[in-house]
């Protein structure tokens, strides 16, 4: 009963993960039909017949499968919400790439650079933090980029994820749910930075 049901909306996108509890609920309201493996979609009637397999709970006297994943029938967006400003989230808006020389790196080769260095009034907000390289770090100091004659190899800009992406990554997933969740890297998991 602590499985957890992936929600799509009526497009397929993913945008929240909800209890088998709330899931059945949805469904039983007609507001929600079960997916199954091959993208058929159920409604509560059809879906309770069923045959439950191994992974079945007890309702109203008979044994359901548990849905793992359910879309919304009138639902089309995608909620936005406050995508964190973390390190991991840096990492992942420049996918591990030195923002200055444009090379990939593991993450612990890898800085945050204030693109306007904090001793010049430099923020940290997600336009002024960049990933760089310990040696383009050493390279730049203090400076502004064009001081030390380099460029950055693209702007920096406040991501748009959705929040599901956030927060579902460590999170037990199911196989089910692998087809919906395809391009998404598993490691946004992530603490905010606190400084501003
Ligand atoms: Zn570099």
């Amino acid at each position: 009963m602590n499985t957890k049901v992936l929600v799509l909306n009526r497009s397929y996108l993913p945008v929240h993960v909800t209890s088998v509890r709330r899931a059945l609920s949805l469904l039983y309201q007609d507001v929600a039909r079960a997916v199954d493996a091959h993208y058929r979609t159920f409604d509560f009637a059809s879906w309770a017949d069923l045959a439950a397999h191994e992974d079945a709970i007890g309702l109203v006297g008979r044994a359901i499968r548990v849905p793992r994943v359910i879309l919304l029938v009138a639902y089309d967006r995608v909620p936005r919400r406050h995508v964190r400003f973390s390190r991991y989230n840096i990492y992942a808006r420049d996918q591990n790439r030195c923002q200055y020389c444009g090379r990939q790196f593991p993450r612990s080769e890898l800085n945050l650079d204030h693109v306007i260095p904090r001793s010049r009034g430099g923020t940290s907000v997600w336009e002024n933090v960049v990933c760089s390289c310990h040696r383009c770090n050493r390279i730049k100091g203090g400076r502004l980029p064009a001081e030390a004659g380099m460029r950055l190899i693209r702007q920096p800009f406040r991501p748009q994820w959705t929040p599901f992406m956030l927060e579902t990554f460590s999170m037990r997933r199911y196989q089910e749910w692998m087809p919906f969740l395809s391009g998404i890297d598993a490691a946004y998991w992530n603490t905010e930075l606190v400084e501003r």
